[in-house]
């Protein structure tokens, strides 16, 4: 390729997402539109069936997105005024934002080394009050199972994992998003199961928290249609559902093709001084990452971010750049020394489907370059 043209590498490709298998979605629209199956059709069951079956969770339901969705857990957890709720603050405000909404206090607590909640901070905020704790399974990767557990069991908390990011990804041996009361999962384009606009899914083995959340994503209606609970509405598109059963068929193949990259980017950058990476794919036998995200830390990271954009190459800071604590108009204060040095660090290179190998060695060279190696 000619040096002179620039070779462009968005941080997510969105028509790739669709282009990549645009024959196939356009069969299935045409088959649900003929069908007229709008919502709650065989799609959504089937589909909320496989779900279960491949996280090994006893219920999935179906419901518009995963922030939704965290209020629905917290809603059949009972979470309510006066509780506190542990959650670790370099996540999305989605994350806590549901806290917000049913009249509890958020308490945003610091994360580790590998950017998932740090178990010895939440010990440290428990309180009389604290009722839950929210862990997020950031970046495809899930947090400290044993180490949370242990500290709910002492305090008597629920755990209600925001597995977003991590539909697959497991911690010895069990899926993200089984471990606690409920979980959250998210199906917005850019994620690792990624549909063609909003989507979420909770997960529960508890029967009556399914039972609790299936009436509170329809109207608070059940099985005869009467009304038993106040509730709004938060459905996962049947259409949708019918784009995540085909996408499903081949979700295995695309996690392994994100753990190739993430081992394609350790090769190619492993011997720099000036990064720290994200723990590698066949370097932790307790995990199996799913690798969301590739989220290094760098060394004069705006300087980085800003000559791979010269260079035409996306790079993104996770949040806009700030943890939920670092928002002064959410009140969600706290001394976060942790996180907040991250911060000035943290930054997410390219990962996704569209990208070949050349294109990651590519990055790679760019990244070497900035730092003159
Ligand atoms: C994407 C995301 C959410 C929100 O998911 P939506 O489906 O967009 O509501 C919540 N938490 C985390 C960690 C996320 O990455």
């Amino acid at each position: 390729m000619s040096t002179t043209t620039l070779r462009k590498i968005p941080f997510f490709d969105y028509p790739a997402l669709f282009a990549a298998d645009e024959a196939e979605l356009v069969e299935i629209f045409k088959d649900v539109g003929r069908r007229g199956a709008f919502i709650m059709q065989r799609d959504l069951e089937e589909f909320e069936q496989s779900a279960a079956e491949y996280v090994g969770a006893k219920y999935a339901l179906g419901v518009g997105n995963a922030t939704d969705g965290l209020l629905l857990c917290m809603r059949a957890a009972g979470i309510g005024p006066g509780d506190e709720v542990i959650f670790a603050s370099h996540t999305m405000v989605a994350t806590a934002a549901p806290i917000h909404f049913l009249g509890a206090t958020p308490v945003a607590v610091e994360c580790g080394a590998d950017h998932l909640i740090d178990p010895a901070s939440v010990a440290a905020a428990v309180t009389p009050r604290t009722k839950a704790i929210v862990p997020t399974q950031l970046n495809g990767r899930t947090a400290d199972m044993e180490a949370l557990q242990a500290i709910a069991d002492e305090y008597d908390l629920l755990i209600i994992e925001d597995a977003a990011q991590a539909f697959g990804a497991r911690y010895k041996g069990r899926a993200a998003g089984t471990f606690g009361h409920s979980s959250a999962i998210s199906f917005y384009p850019a994620k690792t199961l990624g549909c063609l606009g909003d989507g979420g899914l909770v997960l529960t083995s508890d029967d009556e928290t399914y039972r609790l959340m299936k009436l509170f994503r329809d109207h608070g209606r059940d099985e005869s249609g009467d009304v038993v609970t106040w509730c709004l509405n938060s459905r996962l598109d049947n259409l949708q559902a019918a784009f995540l059963n085909f996408k499903l068929k081949t979700y295995d193949q695309a996690i392994e093709r994100r753990r190739q990259i993430a081992r394609l980017y350790q090769q190619e950058l492993g011997d720099l001084t000036e990064l720290t990476l994200p723990v590698g794919p066949d370097e932790d036998p307790d995990r199996f990452d799913i690798f969301q995200n590739y989220e290094i830390e760098a060394e004069r990271r705006d300087g980085l971010k800003a000559h791979l954009a010269e260079q035409g190459i996306g790079t993104l800071i996770q949040w806009g750049g700030k943890a939920v604590h670092q928002f002064p108009e959410l009140g969600v204060s706290a001394t976060l020394p942790y996180t907040d040095a991250l911060f000035q660090k943290m930054l997410m290179l390219p990962l996704n489907l569209a990208l070949s190998d050349d294109d990651v060695r590519h990055i790679s060279q760019q990244v070497r370059g900035f730092y003159g190696k």
